[in-house]
């Protein structure tokens, strides 16, 4: 019996955030340069709440300019645009995020659209996603979940992914097809699946290489998974569990980590394996974004 190693997004991510606080500190140094963040987020959903302050500190502990903006839950269509523009043309201003979702009366896409594709370090401006998928990334922002679970799977195999077979579970616009087109990029042979794909499980057999962004607690286990694959959970999943008795809340992926783990070679934990490299990638997207902005080239 295998036991796959752990990928551990927490010292991966610390050591990221370690590299981009030194060259923070260098930009300023050199360039007298502070790379500036702004997060915006419209409402009080408690979860949004949570990664924007997890943001805002981690932007803060890099040396970043940081700034929120907790917009009412009420706020009209135009009253957002507004300030999207307002940090569109603020100087100081190198990234701005919409923490999504956003309230239902609001136009997401709309939204999301208005940030200069400059400024965009969630990658979702159109421009950005065009970049990307037609392979020209060197001034692309590339969204931060699939930018981080390539790293991982980079530091198990390597930059180059000839011959290897990737199987991404889940088609969405934030990470099953941005994923799909960074794999496609590193030379992988890449099978997008989805709630529609017949024989999910024999699909995922045939992968060296599984990411899962699904949002089901445990739906990929062992069984599903090629001896020696490296799989990448990205699903957050809150799920009762029975603790002496007492109903708990507990936090999960979309892999059955302890039966995957008796088979792949490597498998990132949920929490302590995505979550944490998604964070730091936006923070290594707003320093790019200064850098670029500066004209002195993206690293
Ligand atoms: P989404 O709901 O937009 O997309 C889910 C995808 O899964 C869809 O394409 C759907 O077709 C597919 N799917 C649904 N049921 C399926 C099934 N039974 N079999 C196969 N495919 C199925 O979700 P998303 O925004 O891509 O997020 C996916 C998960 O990743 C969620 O749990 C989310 O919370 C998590 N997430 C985590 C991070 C992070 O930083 N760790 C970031 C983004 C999303």
């Amino acid at each position: 019996m295998t036991t796959a190693r752990r990928i551990d997004g927490k010292v991966m991510a610390a050591e990221l955030s370690a590299k981009i606080t030194r060259e923070t500190a260098a930009l300023l140094r050199e360039h007298a340069l502070v790379p500036g963040l702004a997060v915006v987020i419209v409402g009080e959903d408690p979860a949004s709440q949570v990664y924007v302050r997890n943001k805002k500190r981690t932007a803060e502990a890099c040396g970043f300019h940081s700034v929120q903006h907790t917009l009412a839950t009420n706020s009209t269509q135009e009253t957002v645009l507004a300030l999207i523009d307002e940090l569109n043309n603020d100087d100081s201003i190198h990234g701005i995020l919409v923490q999504l979702p956003l309230p239902a009366h609001l136009d997401e896409q709309q939204v999301t659209q208005a940030v200069v594709p400059g400024k965009d370090v969630d990658g979702f401006h159109f421009i950005n996603i065009g970049k990307l998928t037609s392979g020209n990334t060197s001034d692309a922002f590339v969204p931060c979940t699939p930018a981080g679970c390539m790293l991982m799977i980079e530091a198990e195999l390597g930059a180059n992914l000839s011959g290897y077979n990737a199987v991404v579970i889940g088609r969405s616009n934030i990470v099953g097809k941005p994923m799909a087109s960074l794999l496609l990029q590193a030379n992988a042979t890449v099978t997008v699946t989805h709630s529609r794909t017949a024989d999910l499980p024999g699909v995922v057999r045939t992968a060296d290489i599984v990411v899962a962004a699904v949002g089901r607690a445990n739906i990929v286990s062992g069984d599903w998974i090629k001896p020696g694959a490296v799989v990448i959970d990205v699903g957050i999943n809150r799920i009762d569990v029975s603790v002496d008795g007492e109903t708990r809340s507990r936090l999960t992926g979309d892999i059955d980590y302890d039966s995957v783990c008796k088979v792949a070679a490597a498998a990132t934990p949920v929490p302590g394996g995505v979550g944490p490299m998604t964070i730091v990638m936006l923070m290594a997207n707003t320093l790019r974004a200064a850098r670029l902005a500066s004209g002195l080239g993206a690293d």
